[in-house]
């Protein structure tokens, strides 16, 4: 299975990281080893000083596909979670300074946290799903699908255009404004219509 996120997909959020709105949306990977689920513990790595959290939807790609049209993107995915891009903001500032690419600030061992994954059938409508998350007793980030500069549908369908898709693949769609520093003792809680997701204790 691969992991591919979107970058830049909410106005708010750009603005915060000072960064200009694309006519089409940034993609990067991230290898399977970045993974962790369920009720986690994330170690801060060492080589980083500034881990962010970026909460994100993340679909589960359910079929094969290339090539997708966007009015059939919609049969590619049945059930979302929600997932943090946890990302070592000091090196990514550095690799975009020096234009290079952002592997080593997104791909890293755990930077990919991954909730629990729920039928889009129980939820509201796909382009209005609330999310939020909760860093201790407080909430850093709150966004709603409704938001996304690219949807659903547009991401599975460009995508698709460069990476053969599987089943099982995860596409995390984007992070809304809030992103901010992790340190060791924070519990981060994700909240889909106010339902805990994702539970993560930092270390
Ligand atoms: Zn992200």
């Amino acid at each position: 299975m691969k992991i591919i996120c979107v970058g830049r997909n909410y106005v708010k959020h750009i603005e915060e990281l000072k960064n200009v709105v694309l006519a089409e949306p940034a993609i990067f990977l991230k290898p399977e080893t970045a993974l962790i689920s369920g009720e986690s513990i994330f170690y801060i790595p060492d080589f980083s000083s500034n881990i962010h959290h970026e909460l994100e939807i993340v679909l589960k790609i359910d079929k094969a596909g290339k090539n997708i049209p966007m009015e059939d993107a919609v049969s590619y995915f049945s059930e979302i979670a929600l997932g943090i891009d946890f990302t070592a903001r000091d090196i990514q500032d550095k690799l975009k300074s020096k234009k290079l690419s952002w592997e080593l600030s997104k791909a890293f061992d755990q930077a990919a946290a991954i909730g629990n994954f729920i039928p889009v059938d129980g939820l509201n409508e796909p382009d209005q799903i609330a999310f939020y998350l909760m860093k201790n007793n407080e909430k850093v980030q709150e966004g709603r699908s409704s938001e996304m500069i690219f949807n659903f549908n547009y991401i599975i369908s460009f995508v698709s255009k460069y990476f053969s898709l599987h089943a099982g693949d995860l596409i995390y769609t984007g992070t809304p404004k809030g992103v901010g520093p992790v340190e060791p003792g924070d519990v981060l809680k994700a909240y889909l219509e106010d339902n805990l997701n994702l539970e993560i204790r930092v270390k």
